[in-house]
Formats: structure tokens, sequence, C-alpha cells
């Protein structure tokens, strides 16, 4: 038996993060409590990449066979100019054929993971807005971008505007090629991946000047976003055309914060690191922290220890996905000569070395959470 039986244990935030948190914890003994401060557990219309990084860990969880049931397997990534040619294809499934990269509609991945949840017996409780740590032998921050427990720990920071602007939208579409497109031009780009059930996910970044503001749940006129990238083409227009509802929001580079733990509090997910979505690693970093930490706890019976092996199991990880999000907003968009000898050198590596370009991220993909030892 593990250190973690019969541990009582308080998760702030019913996202992916704690959701993941709850379930690895509860399975290894430890009486689980998790606040949600929304009315209920759900999720935004949106989709989500699941790398093989996350995937290992999700397996072990006992979810492999449901999420293979309500998820897409993605073959390949391709990237492609601005008139819809191809610039490198990264084929995943040659490269790693026992790994899985699985496309999901968030709220089903939520569902998911809250139907485990409240089968492994974590108590719920919704409606719940934490400010200060409740009684427990720990809490666990996984209370996302504007986390109220990370300020607890390091104080008032102030992110940055990226100044760019993002929308993200769900169209009806049959076409279910398994694989993530990446259109880009000069200061803009667009990634599309199909989902399950007829469905499309659509993610457009601009960079612009114009202030906008951080947040999922702010709406604009589909119009402005097809005027945006008006001059895309392949797919792009006709995808744009069935767009009927679309969502706005700014980019903001927060940085990997510099404390995670106190002994008796501890930071996962976005609250720990939040990232710009261009290595789409966000939830796949809080899938893995959720595993890391209930293995350190598990494994470790001084807490204080416990959380300072996860904080420095997780810290470099972290920041160097972070890193490789931030340098993929710039390679996205290059402008003039820098994009015509970027998109040459990706030719080139398409045609000549695929292996070496798939290599590129063998650190991050390859990385197996669960056969770790803490
Ligand atoms: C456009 C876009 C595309 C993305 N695509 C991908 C992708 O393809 N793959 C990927 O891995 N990641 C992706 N991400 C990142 C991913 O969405 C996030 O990193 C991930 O959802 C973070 O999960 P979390 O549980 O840490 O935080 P959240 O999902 O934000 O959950 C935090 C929860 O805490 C609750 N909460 C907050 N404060 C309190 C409080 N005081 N008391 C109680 N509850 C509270 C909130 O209501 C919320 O439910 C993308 C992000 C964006 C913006």
């Amino acid at each position: 038996m593990g250190s973690l039986q019969d541990r009582q244990i308080a998760i702030i935030g019913g996202g992916v993060a704690g959701l993941t948190a709850a379930l690895a914890l509860s399975r290894r003994g430890a009486r689980v409590t998790l606040h949600e401060r929304a009315p209920a557990i759900t999720e935004v219309g949106a989709g989500l990449q699941l790398s093989p990084n996350a995937m290992r860990v999700l397996d072990a969880l006992g979810l492999g066979p449901e999420l293979a049931r309500i998820s897409l397997r993605s073959h390949a990534v391709e990237l492609r100019n601005m008139q819809g040619a191809r610039v490198l294809r990264l084929d995943m499934l040659a490269h790693r054929p026992n790994a899985e990269f699985r496309l999901i509609h968030r709220a089903r991945l939520i569902d998911c993971l809250a139907g485990a949840v409240q089968a492994a017996g974590v108590t719920l409780r919704l409606g719940s807005d934490i400010q200060t740590p409740p009684e427990a032998d720990l809490t666990i921050g996984a209370d996302g971008l504007r986390s109220r427990m990370r300020q607890i720990l390091n104080g008032r920071e102030a992110p940055f505007f990226t100044h760019q602007t993002a929308w993200r939208t769900v169209i009806p579409d049959r076409d279910a090629t398994p694989c993530a497109q990446v259109f880009m031009g000069p200061g803009r780009h667009l990634v599309s991946y199909p989902l399950a059930g007829g469905l499309r996910n659509i993610v457009a970044v601009m960079e612009r000047n114009a202030w906008q503001e951080e947040g999922w749940s702010h709406q604009d006129d589909p119009a402005n976003l097809r005027a945006a990238f008006a001059d895309f083409r392949g797919p792009v227009p006709h995808w744009l055309d069935a767009v009927e509802q679309v969502h706005i929001w700014g980019l903001f580079r927060h940085e990997v914060a510099r404390n995670w733990q106190n002994g008796h509090l501890v930071l996962i997910g976005d609250a720990a690191h939040p990232t710009l979505p261009f290595m789409a690693q966000g939830a796949v970093m809080a899938i893995e922290d959720a595993w890391h930490l209930a293995a350190c706890l598990d494994a470790i019976p001084d807490q204080p220890q416990a959380l300072s092996r996860f904080e420095a199991s997780r810290r470099d990880r972290t920041t160097r996905i972070v890193a490789a999000a931030n340098a993929n907003a710039r390679n996205y968009h290059l402008t003039g000569l820098r994009r015509l000898i970027g998109h040459s050198a990706l030719r080139l590596a398409d045609r000549l070395a695929p292996k070496l370009a798939l290599s590129r991220f063998d650190w991050l993909y390859d990385h197996d959470p669960t056969s770790e030892e803490p």
C-alpha cells in the first residue's frame, strides 16, 4: 500500500488538470474532494489534440477504450502555405506506429474524465469558489490561467499581450481525414483538424495591435474571421463559409510560476505553466503533471519532500515546452525573405530528411510518465 492511502486531498478546479489528478490520486487510495466554482463540470465547444505522452497516462488510468470510441486517431501534421500547397508533412503514424495522437472534442474528454472521477468515489463540490486552501492534508491548485492558488504562492503577476488575436470555432464537416493541418501566412496562421461525429475544429491566429481580452467566452462576428483570412486558399474559404458562431480572445504570455509549492499547497496545469497554444501541449502537460504528482506523493511518505521531487521533475520539461510553443508562434508567421527561406528549408526537409524533422520532438512525444520512477 502506498503513502497516499487515506490522505485527505482538496483539488481546486475541475478542468483537465483537476479531474485527471482526482482520478490518479483516488486510484492510489487518497480521499479526494474536488471544488469547481462553476455550477456544473462543462467545457467550451472546441477541440484538443492529445499527443502520446498524455495518452500513455490516460491509458494507464483505464480510459483508453472509451477515448478510442469518442475521438479520432490522427496520422499526421501537415504544414501548408496560405495558398494551400504542402510545405512539410510529419507522418506521426509511420514514425511512431505504436503511439497514439488523438483528436477530441473538449466536452467529450471532460465527460469521460468526470464519469471516471465519480465512479472512483471522488467528492465533487460544484459552485464552490475557493479563495484560500481548505482544511486538508494537501491542496492542489488546478484552477487554470488566472489561478488564485498561484497568486497565494507567487503574489500578483502581470502577463503581457502578445498582440496576437485568436478565433476558435467548430463547423460541421464530413471530411474526417485524420490529420491536423496548419496553413501559414505572413502574420497569420490557421490550424484545423476533424473531430468525431462529423465536426471540424478551427483555430485561427492573427498578429494585430488592437487590444483583445484573454478569455474563452467573447463572441465575434464570423465576417471578421472571414475577412482576416480572405486571401487564404485550399479548403480554407470553404471551411470559413460554414462558420456560424465564433469566439475570439487575446493571447498573453505568462511566465512559468516561480513557486510551485510550499509543502501543503501545490500547483498543476495552467495554474503552474500556462502556455501559448502553438505546441498543443497545455492539456497534455496538465495530464502529465497529474500522474507525476500522484506518483511522487505515493512513493515518498514525507509530503514536502514529495512535492519538491514533483516540482524538480516537472519544471525543466514544462519550461522547455512553453519555450517551444513561443518559438512556433514566430515560425508560423514569417514574412518576406525569412518566410521564403524558412518555407524552402521545410520543403527540403520534407523531401530529403522527413525523419529528421519528426525526430526533433522525440523528447516531447516519447516521454512516458507511467514508466518513470519518482
Ligand atoms: C485555442 C487553444 C487551443 C488549445 N489546444 C490544445 C491542444 O490541442 N492540446 C492541448 O494539450 N492543450 C491545448 N490547449 C491548452 C489547454 O486548453 C489548457 O492548457 C488546459 O485546458 C488547462 O487545463 P487546466 O485544468 O489546467 O485549466 P482549466 O481548463 O482552465 O481549468 C481550471 C478550472 O478551475 C476552475 N476554477 C478557477 N478558479 C477557481 C476557484 N477559485 N475555485 C474553484 N474553481 C476554480 C475553473 O472554473 C476551471 O474549471 C489549447 C488552448 C487554447 C487556448
